[in-house]
């Protein structure tokens, strides 16, 4: 049943010539060169699936090159290493896309190699840990778009607060665009909707529990949530369970806040923690007193704010209200981020309805690590 639903969530996020089965498979080794493998050393398996789950965190739309891959031996093991050319979409950011390869790399037990400029790409080489040695395996030249004629604007949704239901998953998933789902740590479905949210090609955030100014809201934020009074170690120790608690998450927004935000010394420590695994803040922006955008820069860790929110009135007509704000927005910026909840019935439904009208104006669903900077 889970892997009937995520299938058909695939299908619906990512048109069918963007998807990793595009992609050429790389050969399994051939048995005539090098010599037939003892059965069991045969490591290819093992790196094909490496190479899989690393091309699969490229952003929708990247078209990719195979350059061909060749057989590698090291005493009784054999395997390959395939190379790839692969041109990023319009707009989206090499850096950007460099951080969703090396974690997909991690992720999936890979070792990165190297990460090198060229020209106006970058290059990854990423290895695979078999039996205590390192193989290389997936050489991938990251370049950008050469499509600058016509900028497309773009608008990213986060719906947050999720992690109580598996359905919070279908409804985000009806809108059939890559928005973004931002779940709480330590809800009962908060693993489980991470994972599949993943497995359907949906970006993933840690909503992060953070200080209200109301003392009745931080009473009830439960443990793992960041607060003014703590220690920077006991900051950084909070984030990074939280973050093993929403696995696959590629960045964090904050869930209320409006204390913690104000105070740079504590956005400095949630920041610090986030830069170490590569990671971007949406500032959800809860005060207007919030450091995050100005300590994020000062710690160069990639950061959007939040211009719009979606459904503080849930009723379908406010949130089509709304949207039309947001794209008024975009169309003035290029780009803006809104949010809304994966919990309010009417958000996500009144998105689908409204994704051809905002398409005709010319406004582009993306995740919203896309649009962090
Ligand atoms: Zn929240």
């Amino acid at each position: 049943m889970a892997g009937a639903v995520a299938g058909l969530a695939f299908a619906c996020t990512r048109p069918p010539a963007q998807r990793p089965a595009q992609l050429p498979t790389p050969p399994r080794v051939q048995t005539s060169t090098p010599p037939p493998a003892p059965a069991g050393l045969d490591a290819e398996p093992e790196a094909a699936a490496l190479r899989g789950k690393v091309l699969e965190a490229l952003p929708a739309g990247s078209r990719w090159e195979a350059l061909g891959s060749e057989a590698r031996q090291d005493g009784s093991l054999v395997w390959r290493r395939a190379r790839y050319r692969v041109q990023l979409p319009a707009g989206a950011n090499v850096k950007a896309a460099t951080g969703a390869l090396v974690k997909a790399a991690e992720d999936a037990g890979g070792v990165l190699l190297a990460s090198r400029p060229e020209g106006r790409g970058q290059v990854l080489e990423v290895g695979l840990e078999h039996q205590g040695k390192v193989l290389p395996v997936l050489r991938v030249h990251l370049r950008p778009s050469e499509d600058k004629s016509s900028p497309q604007v773009r608008v990213a949704v986060v719906l947050d607060d999720a992690g109580m239901r598996l359905d919070e998953l279908d409804r985000a998933l009806r809108v059939g665009r890559p928005l973004t789902l931002a779940i709480l740590p330590g809800l009962p479905h908060s693993e489980e909707l991470a994972r599949r949210a993943r497995q359907a090609g949906l970006e993933v955030l840690l909503h992060l529990p953070m200080e209200p100014e109301d003392p009745e809201l931080a009473s009830q934020l439960g443990e793992l949530a960041v607060r003014v009074d703590m220690a920077e170690e006991d900051i950084v120790r909070t984030v990074k369970s939280a973050l093993r608690a929403v696995p696959g998450a590629v960045g964090v927004n904050n869930h209320m806040g409006s204390k913690a935000t104000a105070d740079p010394r504590v956005m400095r420590a949630v920041l610090r923690a986030l830069r170490e695994d590569g990671m971007f803040f949406v500032d959800s922006r809860t005060t207007p007193k919030s450091s995050a955008e100005v300590v994020a820069k000062e710690l160069g860790v990639r950061v959007a704010r939040r211009m719009v929110f979606l459904d503080n009135d849930p009723s379908p007509e406010a949130v089509r209200t709304q949207i039309r704000q947001l794209v008024e927005l975009a169309r003035r910026h290029g780009s803006a981020v809104a949010i809304g909840h994966a919990n309010r019935p009417h958000t996500a439904e009144v998105l689908a309805e409204m994704v051809p009208e905002m398409e005709r104006a010319g406004v582009r669903l993306v995740p919203v690590g896309e649009l962090a900077r």
